[in-house]
């Protein structure tokens, strides 16, 4: 029973465990689901604020230098030397003067170079930092049929004012990214006019940003890629080539579905006020955020690609589980130490008080065991134990009494009350106990009826019953309380007086004599009388009880030969 206590206090202990474990883990996984859901939520929104950010940076970074050479380009081919150059190109008036002009505006290009190319001539002029080709700017004469000059035939037919292009010059044995800007008088394409930028430097200054996790390249509208840090990935020549063959995004975005997202954000930034738009892509096998930017003055969108590291602090996002674990873990011991402060304890302290109760000890108090209903239950069961306490307490006095009644009767003589032979006895060794131990004296006195055969024969056994309770009141009140009287036989009574002299043995057999003659006995017809002789021995010293029982019986003897009615000591 203790044992199956235990365990199921263990047993409790283990369910409330597991029961405040899984309350605890669904409601932190509802919480770690929302938080962490939030939480994305507001990365995703800082991480496309800041890829705006640094898409926008990225624009204006490679943007100004273009537009500057942009304009001045334009603003040249604008000039009315070059027009005139371009219709007149055989005078050398016109083309001394025209040179002038370009000559003065190389010196505020970027590069420190320019070229001119004129539709009608074919002839290609040039100059560039060093000033190499002073007097000589003319320097070949572009042919159709040649595929190295593709691109100026190309820009003549295209229709556009300026394009950006990145081209190698086979001729000058430089890449650069050119700037090429229509003269035009009226509807008439005149040529074309223009810089370029050597692209190493410009690489450099524009994408080749030393800045780790993020990688910048500038794409056309068909997607082909017109500045990249790795310079073999640059589709060089865009304008002369075929859609298909050229060197495009899908190089570095492998996905196929990123390729259409892509399409779809570049004609969304194109056909809207909106500047800048992200989306998540694969980059080198890993999650990239890419911020996406239109450039309209040159017909390009600036690509920033951003490894999620340098926009998410990994740290934020790792303290939150060891947060939630740590929380986790001190809510559990909270929990764990409140039901053992609360429900545990006391049930444990209350099964304790129960084994107690089990073993026999009633004497329990539970004050203070827990409160509410637990408290209510040990309180109750206080109760309930004083009551069984009480109840028990209550039988056990019965049962004594009832047992010292019941022992009482197996000593006592029915008929007249006194001790029967069985209490006798247990008297006389007492006596004899106490007198061997404090050499007392000892009186014994046997009472025999006279001729009571013929009193039952003459009144009837009931009326017999009657003479015999009527001597018993009489021996009762001739001796003291710590005498011993007793029916030792049908009509004869035996009495054992201690600490007594001879005198009062004697007084007490004679008062006990004249006692039962005096008696006046009722029956149907009136009263009679009977006697009774009295045998008495006196022991001094201690003797055995059959030798003081037989003296005793020699007393009587003499009494009932002396003629009855008369008290007899025992003689030799
Ligand atoms: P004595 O003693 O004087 O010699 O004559 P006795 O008639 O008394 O002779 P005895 O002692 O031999 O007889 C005892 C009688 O007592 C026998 C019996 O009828 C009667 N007696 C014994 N016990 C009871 C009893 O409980 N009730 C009644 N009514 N009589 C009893
Ligand atoms: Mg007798
Ligand atoms: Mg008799």
């Amino acid at each position: 029973m203790v044992a199956n206590s235990t365990h199921f206090a263990v047993n409790l202990k283990y369910k409330f465990f597991l029961l405040i474990l899984g309350i605890i883990l669904g409601f932190s996984s509802i919480a770690w689901f929302f938080s962490s859901h939030l939480l994305a939520q507001a990365n995703e929104k800082w991480a496309e604020l800041l890829a705006g950010r640094q898409v926008m940076f990225d624009k204006h970074r490679t943007l100004l230098p273009l537009t500057r050479e942009i304009a001045l380009a334009r603003q040249l081919a604008a000039d009315p030397a070059l027009l005139d150059m371009a219709l007149h190109e055989d005078d050398p008036a016109v083309r001394e003067r025209a040179i002038k002009v370009l000559e003065a505006y190389r010196l505020n290009f970027r590069d420190q170079s320019y070229f001119a190319a004129f539709a009608r001539s074919g002839n290609y002029y040039f100059n560039d930092a060093a000033g190499q080709f002073t007097g000589k700017q003319l320097r070949y004469t572009l042919r159709a049929t040649n595929p190295n000059d593709k691109w100026f035939f190309a820009t003549l037919g295209s229709g556009k004012d300026y394009q950006v292009n990145v081209d190698p010059d086979i001729h000058l044995g430089v890449t650069k990214v050119w700037i090429n800007v229509l003269i035009k008088r009226g509807g008439e394409v005149l040529g074309v006019i223009g810089t370029g930028i050597n692209i190493t430097e410009f690489l450099r200054e524009t994408v080749d940003i030393n800045q780790p996790g993020v990688h910048n390249l500038f794409v056309d509208r068909d997607m082909a890629i017109q500045l990249y840090r790795e310079a073999n990935l640059i589709d060089y020549a865009s304008i002369t080539k075929d859609v298909e063959h050229r060197s495009k995004v899908d190089l570095l975005l492998t996905s196929p579905g990123d390729i259409e997202n892509l399409r779809r954000v570049m004609r969304r930034l194109e056909n809207s006020e909106r500047t800048v738009d992200t989306l998540w892509v694969t980059f080198h096998g890993k999650q990239h955020l890419l911020g996406v930017s239109y450039l309209p003055e040159i017909g390009w969108f600036d690509l920033t690609l951003m490894h999620p590291r340098i926009l998410f602090s990994s740290d934020t996002l790792l303290s939150m589980p060891l947060l939630y674990g740590l929380a986790l873990v001190l809510a559990l011991s909270l929990v764990g130490w409140l039901v053992h402060r609360w429900i545990l304890g006391p049930i444990s302290r209350l099964r304790a008080s129960m084994a107690e109760v089990q073993h026999g000890n009633y004497q329990i108090d539970l004050p203070g065991i827990g409160k509410g209903e637990i408290g209510d239950l040990s309180r109750q069961f206080t109760d309930m134990v004083k009551v069984v306490r009480d109840t028990r307490d209550g039988l056990e006095d019965k049962v004594k009494q009832r047992t010292e009644e019941l022992l009482r009767l197996t000593e006592t003589d029915l008929l007249t009350g006194l001790l029967n032979r069985r209490g006798m006895q247990k008297r006389f060794d007492q006596e004899l106990a106490r007198q061997s131990r404090q050499g007392e004296a000892l009186g014994l006195m046997l009472i025999d009826l006279d001729y009571f055969k013929l009193i039952n024969d003459r009144y009837g056994h009931l009326v017999g019953d009657t003479a015999l309770s009527a001597a018993t009141a009489v021996i009762q009140e001739s001796i003291r309380a710590f005498d011993h009287a007793a029916r030792w036989g049908g009509e004869e009574f035996l009495v054992l007086l201690a600490e007594c002299n001879e005198d009062a043995l004697l007084g007490a057999a004679e008062r006990i004599r004249a006692g039962i003659e005096g008696l006046s006995v009722p029956y149907s017809k009136g009263v009679f009388h009977f006697t009774a002789s009295v045998g008495v021995y006196y022991a001094n010293a201690p003797e055995d009880q059959e030798d003081l029982l037989r003296k005793a019986d020699k007393a009587l003897y003499l009494a009932k030969d002396s003629g009855r009615n008369c008290v007899r000591r025992y003689a030799e």
